[in-house]
């Protein structure tokens, strides 16, 4: 009987050092290690003021979101597939040490709840399909119970590396932007061919456009590297045109009334871009509204909600008072606080009625409602678009009805017809 115990005792102690040397050579092997990875990028219009991407050198900035994908290739074995983190890593994943990795990041980021966003690669039509690059690590030998980390650095540098950063920023941000729709999300396909049209059923010309009606942003390619995609606040004003196209939200309609009784209220001064429409221009209200929109929507990608500033710069000439010269033309580049209440369209030009209004003043309504708290409350990006869903029109007071059968004699309505006042957008037959 006591024989008996202590065999089998033995027995036990035997297995239970079997078991730990087999859990120390296991160990020696793996690690717990990720990867992290950027996206070359270079926004020429940085550096004015505003909170996110603010230098204008050529960086590597976090792939936030990015579509990655991780194979042993030693063997050829899956790793490990999906969407990077906020950071742009993977998860850590038990790796082998002295042994080659290969990993593919892909021009597309996803993230659950917000929604997906693609870069389609040139030559090819509208569609799920994206661009992969694709790098090599080799680990050494690991120490145990440390975790290790390795940071890929691309160095290319073209027009759909510089979309990744931003439409990664996209989702980081998607709750108060408004990137956000039902369960699925929402899904954008972005193209940059335009320029040299070799696929017209993507792009029809070039310049920097969001395709009204669809899920489309041509943004001109120029891979010599001044194109549309160098300008961050391009981009992120054709994003929001996105949006608000999704949630019926601002825009359409013809664009300048074509003012020519004063200069400072058309686009004659415009050289290096379209004429159709500019900042301070006099337009039909929908159009005003909708740019308006898309320059806010860019201000709120760059920067934070509660800075006492928030930058847009704008890509075209504008008109800026200079003293003692006066008028000037502004060359491109200029950025604007979009927290003045400058109410161009009644200090600059005669607006009549109130079916015109101008692009400057609603983008500061948009950011002053979106962010400044009148009546102790903000709207987000959603709120905003569901007034126009609501509205019969978009003429100001129609739009102040829409606000009311949404929300009452609230603080919300409140805040939605103060600023508007404030930001002199209330213009009324
Ligand atoms: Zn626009």
């Amino acid at each position: 009987m006591k024989s008996y115990t202590i065999t089998k005792k033995m027995g036990t102690y035997c297995l239970l050092i079997a078991g730990v040397m087999l859990w120390t050579l296991s160990a020696q092997a793996h690690t717990a290690m990720r990867f992290c990875t950027t996206w070359r990028s270079h926004y020429v219009d940085s550096g004015h003021g505003e909170d996110v991407f603010t230098s204008d050198n050529p960086l590597n900035r976090p792939a936030q979101y990015t579509r990655y994908y991780l194979r042993n290739n030693d063997t050829g074995a899956y790793v490990s597939s999906g969407y990077l983190d906020s950071d742009g890593c993977t998860p850590y994943l038990s790796l082998s040490s002295n042994t080659e990795y290969k990993f593919s990041q892909g021009t597309k980021v996803s993230k659950s709840g917000a929604g997906t966003l693609y870069v389609n690669p040139d030559g090819y039509n509208w569609g799920y399909s994206y661009v992969w690059y694709t790098y090599y690590y080799t680990t050494g030998s690991f120490i145990y119970n440390v975790h290790h980390e390795h940071t890929f650095n691309p160095s290319t540098l073209n027009p759909y590396t510089n979309i990744m950063p931003i439409v990664g920023k996209v989702l980081d941000k998607y709750d108060t932007l408004g990137y956000n729709a039902g369960p699925y999300g929402l899904v954008t396909f972005f193209h940059t061919d335009c320029k040299e049209n070799r696929n017209p059923s993507c792009c029809d010309h070039g310049g920097a456009y969001y395709k009204r009606g669809t899920p489309y942003i041509c943004m001109a390619g120029d891979w010599g590297g001044s194109g549309a995609t160098y300008w961050k606040f391009i981009l992120g004003h054709e994003i929001g045109h996105r949006v608000a196209d999704y949630h019926d939200g601002p825009g359409g309609g013809s664009y300048s009334f074509d003012d020519q009784t004063n200069p400072r209220c058309n686009c004659n001064h415009v050289e290096s871009g379209s004429q159709l429409h500019c900042m301070q221009s006099m337009e039909y209200i929908a159009a005003a509204e909708g740019e308006g929109f898309g320059h806010f929507f860019s201000s709120a990608l760059f920067n934070n909600r509660s800075s006492s500033n928030g930058i847009f710069v704008c890509p075209k000439e504008t008109w800026f008072y200079f003293p003692p010269y006066g008028w000037i033309v502004y060359p491109p580049e200029r950025p604007f606080d979009v927290t003045n209440y400058t109410k161009w369209g009644e200090t600059e030009c005669s607006l009549g009625n109130e079916n015109k209004g101008v692009e400057l003043d609603w983008m500061e309504f948009f950011w002053h409602a979106w962010a400044d708290p009148i009546s102790s409350t903000t709207l987000t990006s959603s709120e905003l678009m569901s007034v126009w869903e609501e509205s019969s029109s978009s003429n100001y007071d129609d739009l102040l009805d829409g606000a009311f059968s949404l929300w009452g004699n609230t603080s919300r309505y409140v805040q939605f017809w103060w600023q508007g006042y404030y930001s002199g957008v209330d213009h009324h037959d």
